[in-house]
């Protein structure tokens, strides 16, 4: 696992400041955000140090496809299947706060009206 020093992200999938994992394994882990815009809000997270989307090598396409599967398989145990919302903000302008690449999953209420 390569870990930026520094990263709350990292910190966080490394149990160095507290999170509420609610997945692991050796590529993934998911947490709920601390500041939910939902009442289902968990953030999706490759454990190795990756900044955003822009910084996905070529050679770990895979890694987003196992990082989208596990927004889809946590909305189906937070019995929220039939209507949720993956994104990743990517960049300053893309509303991306922390830099380390993780994919939002919102649900448990309307989310019809804005992006985000
Ligand atoms: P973004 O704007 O896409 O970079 O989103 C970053 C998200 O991380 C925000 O929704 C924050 O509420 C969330 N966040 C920041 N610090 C923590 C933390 N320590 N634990 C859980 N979520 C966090």
């Amino acid at each position: 696992m390569t870990q930026q020093s520094g990263c709350i992200f990292c910190r966080i999938v490394a149990g160095e400041i507290p999170g509420d994992i609610v997945y692991r394994d050796a590529e993934i882990a998911a947490f709920r955000d601390i500041h939910p815009l939902a009442p289902i809000h968990i953030l999706i997270v490759p454990t190795q140090h990756i900044a955003s989307l822009n910084e996905v090598p070529e050679g770990q396409q895979s890694l987003l496809g196992r990082l989208v599967f596990v927004a889809r398989r946590l909305a189906e145990k937070e019995k929220a299947a039939s209507g949720y919302r993956v994104v990743i903000n990517t960049g300053r302008e893309g509303g991306q706060v922390v830099p380390h690449l993780h994919l939002h999953l919102l649900a448990g209420r309307r989310l019809d009206d804005e992006l985000g």
